[in-house]
């Protein structure tokens, strides 16, 4: 079973995001820029089926510019057997991707396909669902557990109120949450041999896809600044007090 993994090079989630000037989106000059911390999960998932003999090969793809080839290579180095940079240096938008990866499962003869649940920098949570609608798969969506057997997936979602199993018929698509796994560090040997593997680019055109987004940016702002409301009190007893008299809550 080969395995397609799709990662976004996306603004550091540790770097504090500066509006444009003139509003017309994010800044991301000279910004430290990253994996999506939701595919690193789906790309540490993809590999712990490898080494459990379930998955012949892992495939990680992106679709970005040029630089988004060390978030390949970190990927590489993490276990990855080889990676598909199809490039582009607009805003990609989740259809776009899903059309892409949809392209490429024919292409490759995947038969899983695992996403993060959303990229932090669109906040989107949509490629998977679109993909999984392209393709007629079945879907897993926010997955915090995984398990394969018997030509099945099956994905455990936190659900309010408890845990929910689902069972998916294979191929399917899978989108994981958070909570699934810690990613695993790459050692320096690792970094080393990733250099070695194989990063092949595709263009979107070779693929039949348009990347022209469909959408337009109208304006981007700043969240409003929180005004300081907090009050320390001394005692519990007048905690109780200011509820009861200013806050008139109790
Ligand atoms: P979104 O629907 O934009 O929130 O993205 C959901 C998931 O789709 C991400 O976590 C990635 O796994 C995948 N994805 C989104 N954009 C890209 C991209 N440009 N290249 C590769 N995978 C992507």
């Amino acid at each position: 079973m080969k395995i397609l993994v799709g990662v976004k090079r996306v603004i550091d989630h540790n770097v504090k995001v500066r509006v444009k000037p003139d509003g017309s989106g994010v800044d991301l000059d000279n910004a430290k820029m990253a994996i999506n911390p939701f595919d690193e999960i789906a790309v540490e998932a993809a590999i712990r089926l490898k080494e459990a003999g379930v998955a012949s090969e892992v495939v990680a793809v992106s679709i970005g510019p040029e630089k988004a080839q060390e978030t390949l290579r970190q990927t590489l180095a993490m276990g990855v057997d080889r990676a598909i940079l199809i490039p582009y240096d607009g805003i990609t938008e989740p259809l776009s991707v899903a059309k892409t990866l949809q392209a490429l499962v024919a292409r490759e003869s995947a038969q899983l396909v695992m996403l993060g649940k959303q990229a932090i920098d669109d906040d989107c949570n949509q490629a998977g669902q679109m993909l999984a609608a392209l393709l007629d798969w079945p879907q897993g969506t926010f997955a915090s557990g995984l398990k394969l057997a018997d030509g099945k997936i099956e994905v455990m979602r936190e659900v309010d109120g408890g845990l929910e199993t689902l069972a998916l018929d294979l191929p399917a698509v899978v989108s994981v949450d958070l909570r699934l796994n810690e990613p695993r560090f790459a050692s320096l040997p690792a970094i080393m041999k990733a250099k070695k593997k194989p990063l092949e680019q595709v263009t979107a055109q070779e693929l039949g896809v348009d990347l022209t987004p469909r959408l337009e940016l109208l304006s981007a702002t700043e969240p409003p600044v929180r005004q300081a409301g907090g009050v320390l009190v001394a005692t519990a007893a007048e905690l109780v007090a200011k509820l009861k008299t200013e806050a008139a809550v109790l």
